[in-house]
C-alpha cells in the first residue's frame, strides 16, 4: 500500500518513506492548557488521529509512535490560573489549572473517538531538555545572550523560512511589531525568558543568573528531540502554526543537532469557521467541544461525539472547514442510516478501498462517499455490513451505538395519533379545493408537533395517499 502526503516544506504530495517503518514518528502540536479546547482545536485532533489509525494499519500497531504534547507553561496559563485562583500560591493554581484542563482535554476528544497517543509528554516535564537545547544553541553560535534572555539569531541559518516560504529580508521589512532593544535582528525569537516574581521559574542556561522559564517554541523541539529523536517522520499542525512556530521549532532543532531537517513531512491541517464567520468570543460564536457534546445551547441542540467527528472528516484537512449546523444534521442523518449495523458482526479489516483512499493524503470525503456505496449493499448483505462496520470502527466514526445514543439530549417524542390524523384529513381536503394556503398551514402545524407528513400517489386510484411519522 503506497501512501502519499502532502508536504508543506515541498509543496507537493509526496510519496511517504518512512526512516524506519518498524518505528514510524510522528508530532503533533498539543493544546495549550488554559480554557477548554475549543471546536477548531478538535479538528488537528482528529485529522491526525485518522492519520495515526492508518499508519498502525499499515505498519503495525506497535511500529508507530505518536507523540502529542501538552503545553502547561505559558502566559496565558499564568494569568488565568492568578485569576481563577486567587487564594492560592501560583505554583500550585498553575498545577491545578492545568491539571483541572488537560483532563477536561482528554475526557473531551475520547468523546469524539481519538485514542490516546503513544506518549503525551508535558513541557514542564522537559525543562532539563530546553535547557540542554539553549546551551547547544548557544555553544555553536546560532543563539545569543541578551538582558537575561536566550535568543535564536536566525541570520544564523542559511534557510531559514524555507518552510513558510520566506525569506529573512521579507519577513524583516514586514516587521511591524516593536522590536525590544536586546535583540540582534527584529526577526530573533526568544528560547528563554527571565521570570518576573510570581511566575514560575527554573534555573536559566548559557550562565544567566537570574531564574528564567521557555519559550514556547523551544518546548516542542525539546519534547520531539527526546520522544523521537533528531530527524523524525511527520510534524503535524494547524496551518496557523507553519510560522512562526513550526518554522522556530525548525530553526532550534535544526541548528542544534546539524540536520538537514527536523521532520521529513510537514502536515497542516486548514482552519475551521463557524457559521461563515471566524470564530470568536466577541462574535459570540465560539464553541466549545464540551458546549458541542455536553449542555450548550448550540443550535439549541447537544452532539454525539461521533456526530462531531463525522461533521468534521467530511472536509478534506487541507481545505477550509465552514462549521454548521446543518454539517452536523447531516451527520447524524448518515450515522443514523448506519444504526442498522447494531449487534451486526465486524469483519477482522476494513475495506480496501477506504484504506486506499486515505492513503491519498488522508482523502477522507472519498472515504465516505466509498462508505456510502458500501452501505447501500450492506442492507442486503451480511458481509457486506460486516466490512462496513468494521470500516466504520477503523475510522472512529461508529462503535456500536443506538440511534438512541447518537442523539443525546433528544427525549424520545411522543405524538398522541389521534389529533393527527383528522388534521391529515383536512389537509387532504384543503389540497382538493386547491386551498394550498390552508393545507400548507396545516403542515406546518403538524411539524410543530413533531411530525413529517409523506404524501404519495395511489397507482390504483390516482389518489394522494399521507403517511406521517414522528421527526427526529
Ligand atoms: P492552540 O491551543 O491555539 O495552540 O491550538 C492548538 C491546535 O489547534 C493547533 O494545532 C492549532 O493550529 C489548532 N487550531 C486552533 N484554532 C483552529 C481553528 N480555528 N481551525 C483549525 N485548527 C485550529
Ligand atoms: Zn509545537
Amino acid at each position: 500500500m503506497s501512501l502519499r502526503l502532502y508536504n508543506t516544506l515541498t509543496r507537493q504530495k509526496e510519496l511517504f518513506q518512512p526512516i524506519d517503518p518498524r518505528n514510524v514518528r510522528m508530532y503533533v502540536c498539543g493544546p495549550t492548557v488554559y480554557d477548554f479546547a475549543h471546536i477548531g482545536n478538535a479538528r488537528p485532533v482528529i485529522v491526525f488521529d485518522v492519520l495515526f489509525r492508518l499508519l498502525r494499519e499499515i505498519y503495525g500497531a506497535e511500529h508507530v509512535t505518536y507523540v502529542r504534547n501538552i503545553t502547561d507553561v505559558d502566559d496565558k496559563i499564568n494569568a488565568r490560573a492568578a485569576e481563577r485562583y486567587p487564594e492560592l500560591a501560583p505554583e500550585v493554581g498553575i498545577r491545578k489549572l492545568t491539571e483541572e484542563t488537560a483532563a477536561q482535554f482528554h475526557a473531551d476528544i475520547a468523546a469524539l473517538g481519538v485514542l490516546p497517543p503513544t506518549v503525551e509528554p508535558r513541557a514542564t516535564e522537559h525543562i532539563v531538555e530546553m535547557v540542554v537545547l539553549c546551551n547547544q544553541l548557544v555553544a555553536n553560535g546560532h543563539a545569543y545572550v541578551a538582558a537575561d534572555h536566550v535568543l535564536f539569531d536566525v541570520s544564523s541559518m542559511a534557510d531559514y523560512g524555507r518552510l513558510s516560504n520566506r525569506s529573512l529580508e521579507e519577513m524583516e521589512a514586514g516587521a511591524r511589531v516593536e522590536v525590544a532593544p536586546y535583540k540582534k535582528g527584529p526577526m530573533d525569537f526568544v528560547l528563554w525568558k527571565p521570570s518576573k516574581p510570581g511566575e514560575p521559574a527554573w534555573p536559566s542556561p548559557a550562565g544567566i543568573a537570574a531564574p528564567g522559564r521557555p519559550g514556547w517554541h523551544i518546548e516542542c523541539s525539546a519534547m520531539a528531540g527526546k520522544h523521537l529523536g533528531d530527524v523524525f517522520d511527520i510534524h503535524g499542525g494547524g496551518i496557523d502554526l507553519a510560522f512562526p512556530h513550526h518554522e522556530n521549532e525548525i530553526a532550534q532543532s535544526r541548528c542544534a543537532h546539524g540536520t538537514d531537517v527536523m521532520a521529513r513531512v510537514w502536515m497542516h491541517n486548514g482552519f475551521l469557521q463557524v457559521e461563515g464567520e471566524k470564530m470568536s468570543k466577541s462574535l459570540g460564536n465560539f464553541i466549545t467541544i464540551n458546549e458541542l457534546l455536553g449542555t450548550g445551547t448550540f443550535g439549541a441542540s447537544q452532539w454525539h461525539g461521533r456526530v462531531v467527528r463525522f461533521a468534521m472528516l467530511g472536509t478534506h484537512y487541507r481545505q477550509p472547514i465552514d462549521w454548521t449546523v446543518d454539517r452536523l444534521v447531516q451527520a447524524r442523518a448518515t450515522l443514523f442510516d448506519f444504526s442498522f449495523l447494531h449487534g451486526s458482526p465486524v469483519a477482522d479489516a476494513p475495506h480496501p478501498d477506504v484504506i486506499a483512499a486515505l492513503s491519498d493524503d488522508l482523502n477522507t470525503p472519498s472515504a465516505i462517499s466509498i462508505i456510502h456505496g458500501l452501505a447501500k449493499s450492506a442492507h442486503r448483505n451480511t458481509e457486506t455490513a460486516a466490512v462496513l462496520k468494521a470500516t466504520l470502527q477503523f475510522m472512529g466514526l461508529y462503535k456500536n451505538e443506538t440511534q438512541d445514543e447518537l442523539n443525546p439530549g433528544h427525549e424520545a417524542r411522543t405524538v398522541d395519533g389521534s389529533k393527527v390524523e383528522p388534521l391529515i384529513v383536512a389537509r387532504l381536503a384543503a389540497r382538493k379545493a386547491k386551498d394550498f394556503k390552508e393545507s400548507d398551514r396545516i403542515r406546518d402545524e403538524l411539524a410543530a408537533m413533531g411530525v413529517t407528513l409523506k404524501d404519495t400517489k395511489n397507482k390504483d386510484t390516482g389518489e394522494i395517499e399521507t403517511t406521517w411519522e414522528i421527526a427526529r
